[in-house]
């Protein structure tokens, strides 16, 4: 594959970390972990400035991570009240509607009102410190008022992203014991209304748990259904309560939020992450990765039931004192140029989405993207699966006029924050690598048996951390030994990722895929990444999925699904190039058994390919799906059986 890289952008010498500071404090975060964690975290206001700095075991009958432990501290307050006094009238927040029409700003002095009257109401429904509470909400500025409002209480919130369905949320409602939720009447993306009341009166029937109190946000007006004694309207109350509210003081390891992970491989877990580990985690990666600037404008297109909304258009950026963009419509409504409109309508600096949403945008072709004005801009980045290097190029030379650079940042849910990525002043980039480890981070490969593969030189194995860092998660919600097995039991003294990845000889690294999606053909392990990208890079393809399936000579055979871009249908001319092309980039060993065509691959609510229902069908194994309830559109499914079955 390609493997040419693009130098540090003159722009960038002046950056947050250049090339230096990296190595100087990168040395510095594993030599001295005491002084450099020390220092971070004065990057917080705390009440109780930390003395101790962690307390980790990874052993199982003594499985904790503890941060900052004796320090005390508010995140509301450092994601607010901290900023009054210098940045009172500066933005903190804008919000883009899902109608173009329809926007706002809202000063970091408005958003303490909005916060502080939120908590209020929450009191006065009942909310106590501890308590859980669960958010279903559209991305609307509320969203974000919600969960800080949990935040200065000390409650523990658990968002459950709008498009999930009552049964989701139901399960997620009995995991943690949640008392209370806040809601609105309806979301909208691409002009269509989401019932969420709805859902939520649904999920709270069919829940065990008992839910004591609902607070609603009125946005577009719909009717909706009111439990009396129950249910509360949000601009009712606010006009009872007061626009001060007092922060409730937080040791650094009581819990800020729980999340459940987007579901790719399982079962959702509730994901808990604690106060001052995640804060300072939050505000530090948001700062380096994204070299912030005080006059930036940062855009984070995730949703805010994503952890990657919660880091990134929440925590971080208000941490750092930022202008957040909170965009609550998809990438092509009204028309495929949406986002760059938005771009050259807010003058946003930094970008960051998903590949899921880069692919589709660069089917719809250069034009819609080139007709905006892009000046703006000057830092990309993607992240929730690997990028393939035709979609990162595309990136790069058109959305960013191949001046800005692209941090492809890898984590997860459970790290809390960035843990591999590149930093824009301090390293080349190579398409489709996530370069280097972040601050603290020891990424080491471990082969199937467990045993540590060489620190030097060209590698690939599964993908696990030596040590902790202060945004890791702390534990499963309710079954700690849960979080043992699945992340510490099969490689004792590491955490496991779950993830392929390989080292090559400058260092980088490169995330090869799930783990268990891995192929093994005739004895030659190859990621399901590596034949995507190299399927994604013919003219005629906007997405491919490849999985594994029983093959009586090579052992496993290579399956792929095939998306052709906009208006293009098959033939068997198009089959044949595309194995050649696989063939040519990757090798011999690499061509696929079978390509089966399809308008669209089934994802996660979160855009990710799922790939674990793919291998079923692949297998013929259409009884055998497993938990389905994460997916965005279950219809792909039937047609992709149906499919399969005249394949034979
Ligand atoms: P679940 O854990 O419930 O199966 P999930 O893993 O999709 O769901 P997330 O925590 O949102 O939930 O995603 C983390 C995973 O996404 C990573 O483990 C990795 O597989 C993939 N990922 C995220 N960012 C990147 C990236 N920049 N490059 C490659 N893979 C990435
Ligand atoms: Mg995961």
């Amino acid at each position: 594959m390609a493997n040419d890289t693009v130098k540090i952008p003159d722009s960038f010498s002046d950056a947050r970390i250049t090339p230096d500071t990296y190595r100087q404090m990168y040395e510095r975060s594993i030599q001295d972990p005491q002084g450099f964690w020390a220092d971070e975290a004065r990057r917080l206001d705390w009440i109780a400035a930390p003395a101790k700095i962690s307390d980790v075991s990874f052993d199982k009958d003594d499985l904790h991570i503890r941060w900052f432990e004796d320090g005390v501290l508010n995140a509301c307050v450092n994601c607010i009240d901290r900023h009054l006094e210098t940045r009172g009238n500066k933005t903190a927040l804008i919000w883009e509607g899902d109608n173009p029409a329809y926007h706002h700003a809202i000063t970091y002095r408005q958003l303490f009102n909005h916060v502080c009257r939120f908590a209020n109401e929450l009191k006065l429904i009942g909310v106590k410190k501890g308590d859980r509470v669960t958010i279903h909400m559209p991305m609307i500025p509320e969203a974000v008022y919600a969960m800080l409002a949990c935040a200065r209480l000390g409650a523990v919130h658990s968002v459950v992203f709008g498009g999930f369905s009552p049964d989701a949320i139901a399960g997620r409602i009995d995991d943690c014991g949640s008392d209370f939720v806040i809601t609105a009447d309806q979301g909208v993306r691409g002009g269509k209304g989401i019932p969420l009341k709805d859902n939520v009166d649904r999920a709270i029937e069919r829940a065990n748990h008992e839910v004591r109190g609902v607070l609603v946000v009125k946005h577009t007006g719909a009717q909706v259904d009111f439990v009396a004694g129950r249910d509360h309207w949000h601009h009712e109350l606010a006009l009872e309560v007061d626009a001060r509210c007092e922060a409730e003081p937080m040791k650094a390891e009581d819990p800020l939020f729980i999340l459940y992970t987007s579901g790719s491989t399982g079962k959702p877990k509730g994901v808990l992450h604690t106060t001052g580990g995640y804060m300072v985690w939050a505000a530090m990666t948001h700062d380096y990765t994204f070299d912030h600037r005080e006059e930036d404008v940062f855009w984070c297109t995730a949703d805010v039931g994503w952890v990657t909304g919660h880091t990134y258009i929440v925590y971080g950026p208000l941490a750092n004192g930022a202008t957040s963009l909170m965009f609550e419509g998809v990438p092509t409504w009204p028309g495929p140029d949406r986002f760059w409109r938005v771009v050259a309508k807010h003058r946003v600096t930094t970008l960051y989405t998903a590949p899921t949403a880069i692919r589709a945008l660069m089917r719809e072709g250069d034009e819609p993207v080139k007709k905006h004005d892009r000046s703006s801009l000057r830092l990309l980045g993607s992240v929730g699966e690997p990028i393939n290097p035709e979609a990162w190029r595309w990136y790069h030379e058109v959305v960013g006029e191949g001046r800005c650079p692209i941090v492809d940042t890898w984590w997860q849910t459970e790290t809390g924050g960035h843990l591999i990525t590149a930093l824009p002043g301090a390293h080349a980039l190579k398409p489709g690598a996530a370069s280097f480890p972040m601050f603290g981070i020891q990424p080491a490969l471990v082969d199937n048996e467990g045993n540590r593969l060489p620190d030097e030189g060209e590698q690939e194995g599964n993908l696990v951390l030596l040590g902790s860092w202060p945004g890791q998660m702390r534990t499963v919600y309710g079954d700690h030994q849960r979080f043992y097995e699945t992340y510490f039991a099969t490689y004792p003294g590491t955490y496991f990722t779950g993830d392929g990845a390989r080292r090559d000889a400058d260092g980088y690294w490169w995330i090869t895929g799930r783990v268990d999606d891995v192929l093994n053909i005739s004895g030659h392990r190859l990621g399901t990444a590596e034949v995507e990208s190299a399927l994604v890079a013919h003219d005629l393809v906007a997405e491919a999925a490849v999985v594994g399936y029983p093959h009586e000579v090579k052992g496993q055979g290579i399956y792929c699904y095939v998306t052709l871009n906009s208006g293009l249908v098959p033939t068997e001319e198009t089959e044949a190039a595309l194995k050649a092309q696989v063939r040519s980039e990757i090798g011999a060993i690499a061509t696929p058994d079978v390509i089966h065509f399809t308008p669209s691959l089934p994802k996660t609510r979160s855009g990710k390919i799922m790939r674990r229902i793919l291998r079923k069908i692949a297998e013929g194994e259409f009884d055998k799906l497993g938990d389905t309830s994460t997916l965005a559109d279950p219809d792909v499914v039937d047609s992709l059986i149906e499919t399969r079955r005249e394949m034979g």
